[in-house]
């Protein structure tokens, strides 16, 4: 049997949920209607549209590209995994950051690839001519990273990208962009001008449904297609393709919702300096790009948050991620990081 590097998701019943990186709003009353006015219509006892259509072309429209440019997939996660499965297996290289989103650990080792990783700075900050530098002496076969970064809320130029496009013209380069809403510079539209770009999307993050499982693999339409031969056929349900078309649809809403919680990321980001200055930088928080903030140094108020039912992700070194909530959530991590770091 082949190993794996399991990834085991948080099941949190109760309390404050700020380790998921999903939207702490649910989806609005306006948007909950549109998407019963047509469950009516969807005939439930035949397969999904396989190729999901319809949201294939409402997404197409919103990010710019053509249908052909887009596979609609279950999950950014599933876009990644048919990707990783395409290009590697036993005897290639992946190249990304570390910290980067641990499923491409999980990809890359259940198709007995092996992933070199280019270390970051301890803000999360990197130098492309880093990854260019590792990427050639590795001889490495797909080069992927999430942009902005998860976890480190990190985003890099797009002129720079664009040079690690031209540095490997000759493998994929995939640009996970699962919280490109929060930062707002994409690189899709040039997949017309390199055709080893990949980028990933989601309906997880900003658009607030993670439950529907909706992503997208966009890139040069001559890629899709051979792509499309790894698509597992109907990998999409019905509920989800309606949902997500209503979603989209309703775009202006998630803009709005979206821009508050960059509001707060930013009103949250200067309480948690002034705590750092305050406890003598005995932790740190770095500028986000997404919606989340990573933190590094001690961590004693794990346990305390633990105690008061205030979920966050932490991970196996001294760095933690802290999604950001709602106002009222945020306010009461922040009274509980206070309370226990400054008593
Ligand atoms: N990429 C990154 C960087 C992520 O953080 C996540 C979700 N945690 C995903 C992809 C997967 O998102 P989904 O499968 O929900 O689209």
């Amino acid at each position: 049997m082949k190993i794996v590097e399991e990834y085991k998701p948080l099941v949190i019943e109760n309390g404050i949920k700020l380790n998921g990186n999903e939207c702490f709003y649910n989806i609005g009353q306006d948007v909950l209607g549109e998407f019963f006015s047509k469950l009516k219509n969807i005939e439930f006892n035949r397969y999904p549209d396989s190729d999901s259509n319809l949201l294939k072309e409402k997404y197409a429209e919103y990010v710019g590209v053509n249908k052909g440019n887009i596979i609609v997939e279950n999950g950014s996660d599933e876009a990644i995994g048919l990707i990783i499965s395409a290009y590697i297996q036993k005897g290639k290289k992946v190249l990304t950051l570390n910290p980067d989103f641990s499923m491409y650990d999980f990809y890359v080792s259940s198709n007995e690839g092996e992933l070199i990783k280019l270390a970051c700075n301890e803000d999360g900050s990197y130098s492309v001519d880093d990854v260019i530098a590792l990427g050639k002496k590795e001889k490495v076969d797909l080069i992927i990273f999430s942009n902005p970064n998860n976890p480190t809320g990190f985003a890099v130029e797009e002129n720079k990208i664009k040079k690690i496009l031209e540095s490997f013209k000759d493998i994929i380069v995939v640009v996970d962009e699962a919280y490109i809403e929060f930062y707002g510079k994409s690189v899709i539209k040039e997949i017309t001008n390199y055709e080893n770009l990949l980028v990933t999307r989601t309906l997880s993050k900003a658009f607030g449904g993670a439950s529907l499982r909706v992503g997208f693999l966009v890139g040069n339409e001559r890629l899709i297609e051979k792509l499309n031969k790894f698509k597992v056929p109907y990998n999409v349900n019905t509920l989800s393709q309606t949902f997500g078309e209503v979603l989209i649809e309703k775009k202006e809403k998630m803009k709005f919702l979206r821009d508050l919680v960059i509001e707060e990321r930013e009103r949250v980001f200067i309480e948690l300096k002034n705590i750092e200055r305050k406890i003598n930088g005995k932790i740190k928080f770095y500028p986000s790009n997404a919606n989340f903030i990573f933190g590094r140094g001690d961590k004693l108020f794990i346990e305390v948050f633990k105690e008061k039912d205030i979920s966050i992700r932490n991970f196996n070194n001294d760095t933690f991620r802290i999604t950001i909530g709602s106002r009222e959530e945020n306010d009461y991590m922040l009274k509980v990081l206070k309370e226990c770091m400054m008593p």
